[in-house]
C-alpha cells in the first residue's frame, strides 16, 4: 500500500478526482461484501429477510476490481463491511488482494465479532490494520433478544482474538435504544476502557421498517449518552478527523487511553464533511446512506468494465447535499444489513 497521484490519468486540475458537486472528496469506501447475517439485530433487520441470490451478488474479483478502480481515483481508506463481512466466503482472500493495492492507506473492516475468532489473525496478517467491532449489550439474555440469537461469549472471544492479533487500533461499536439498553452506556464504556479500546455510540437510523420494531420510540440522542459518560467518567478534547476519517466526533476518557466517539447523523447532521460513497454486495454504488441515489457498477463491470473509472467519476455530481432522516418517516426502505453500515 503506497501512495500515488489519482488525478494523472484523468488529468483533473482539481487535487482529487472524486470531487462532487459540493466540493467534497470522496477518500474513504466502504464496500459491503455480504447482504447476509449470522445474526438479526432488532433494529437492523426484519426477522425474514430475503438475500440477494447468489448470481447478483459481485464476486470476490468483481469487488477486488471496484476497491482497484476507487483507489486508483484516489480512495485511501476502504471498509469491507455487510451483512457480516465474516459470513462471506474467501473474505481473507480478499483482503489480501485489496492490502496489495497501491494507494491504498487503510483497509478496515465492521464486524459483529461472532467468527473473528477464527479470523482475526489472518486478516491482521492480510494487511488490515484497524477492526470495528459491534456490540450492543454486555448481558447475555439482553445480548441474545437484541440479536435474536445471539451468543454473547461468541463476541467476547472475538474482541480477545482482535486484541491479541495486534491491529492498530479496535474500536467498539454500539447502537443505543431507549428502553432497551440505554442503561449500559456507563458499563460499555468501562468494557471499553478496561479493554484499552475505543468506543463509539451511534444514532439509530431510519432504515427499512421492521414488523414490531418502531423506531420513533427508540430513538435516543448521541447528547443524553454524552451525559451520562461525562457524569461517570470526565470527556476531555480529543483530535477528531483525519482526511479519510469517519464521521465519529471523539472525546477523551479521563484518565484512559480509550476515546469515545458519537456518531450523531439524527441530532448533529454532519452532511457538509461527508468524504465517503458506499458499495452493495450486488455492486450498487450508492452515493448517499439516506437517499437512492445510486449507480450500478455490476452492470457496468460485466458489460463495459473499460468505462468503470469514468462512470465513477462522472456519478459524484449526483451525489446528495445531505440527508434528512425522520425516524416516524421512513423512506429509505432499504435496511442497513443490505446497505453496508
Ligand atoms: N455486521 C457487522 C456489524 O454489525 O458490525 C457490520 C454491518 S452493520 C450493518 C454495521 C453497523 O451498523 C453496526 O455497528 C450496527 O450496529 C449498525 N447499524 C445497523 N442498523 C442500524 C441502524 N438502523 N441505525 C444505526 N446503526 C445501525
Ligand atoms: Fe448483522 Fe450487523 Fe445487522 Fe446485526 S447490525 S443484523 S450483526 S449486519
Amino acid at each position: 500500500m503506497t501512495p500515488m497521484n489519482p488525478t494523472e490519468e484523468f488529468g483533473h486540475d482539481s487535487d482529487y478526482v472524486l470531487t462532487d458537486s459540493f466540493d467534497r472528496q470522496v477518500r474513504y469506501l466502504r464496500l459491503s461484501v455480504t447482504d447476509r447475517c449470522n445474526l438479526r439485530c432488532t433494529y437492523c433487520m426484519a426477522e425474514n429477510m430475503t438475500f440477494l441470490p447468489k448470481s447478483k451478488v459481485l464476486s470476490l474479483e468483481e469487488m477486488t476490481l471496484v476497491g482497484k478502480a476507487f483507489v486508483e481515483l484516489g480512495v485511501e481508506k476502504i471498509r469491507l463491511t455487510g451483512g457480516e463481512p465474516l459470513v462471506r466466503n474467501g473474505i481473507v482472500e480478499l483482503a489480501q488482494q485489496l492490502g496489495k493495492l497501491d494507494g491504498l492507506r487503510e483497509l478496515v473492516m465492521t464486524s459483529n465479532g461472532v467468527l473473528l475468532d477464527k479470523f482475526a489473525q489472518p486478516l491482521r496478517d492480510a494487511g488490515m490494520s484497524r477492526i470495528n467491532i459491534s456490540i450492543d449489550s454486555l448481558k447475555e439474555d439482553r445480548f441474545k433478544a437484541l440479536t435474536r440469537f445471539g451468543n454473547l461469549g461468541d463476541v467476547m472471544r472475538g474482541i480477545d482474538a482482535a486484541c491479541n492479533a495486534g491491529f492498530d487500533k479496535i474500536k467498539l461499536n454500539a447502537v443505543v435504544l431507549k428502553g432497551t439498553n440505554d442503561d449500559e452506556v456507563v458499563d460499555l464504556v468501562q468494557f471499553a476502557v478496561d479493554k484499552g479500546l475505543d468506543i463509539s455510540f451511534i444514532e439509530e437510523m431510519p432504515l427499512g421498517e421492521i414488523d414490531g420494531h418502531i423506531r420513533s420510540e427508540t430513538a435516543i440522542e448521541s447528547r443524553s449518552i454524552r451525559e451520562q459518560i461525562e457524569d461517570r467518567f470526565g470527556l476531555e478534547a480529543s483530535d477528531n478527523h483525519d482526511r479519510a476519517g469517519g464521521p465519529s466526533k471523539y472525546m477523551r476518557i479521563a484518565n484512559s487511553s480509550s476515546r469515545v466517539g458519537f456518531i450523531s447523523p439524527m441530532s448533529d447532521n454532519f452532511c457538509a464533511s461527508c468524504n465517503r460513497v458506499r458499495v452493495t454486495a450486488e455492486g450498487l454504488l450508492l452515493l448517499c446512506l439516506g437517499n437512492e441515489h445510486s449507480l450500478d457498477l455490476r452492470e457496468i463491470i460485466r458489460n463495459q468494465p473499460a468505462s468503470l473509472k469514468q462512470a465513477i467519476v462522472d456519478s459524484m455530481q449526483r451525489k446528495p447535499e445531505r440527508h434528512y432522516f425522520d425516524p416516524k418517516d421512513i423512506t429509505i426502505t432499504r435496511h442497513m444489513s443490505a446497505t453496508g453500515g
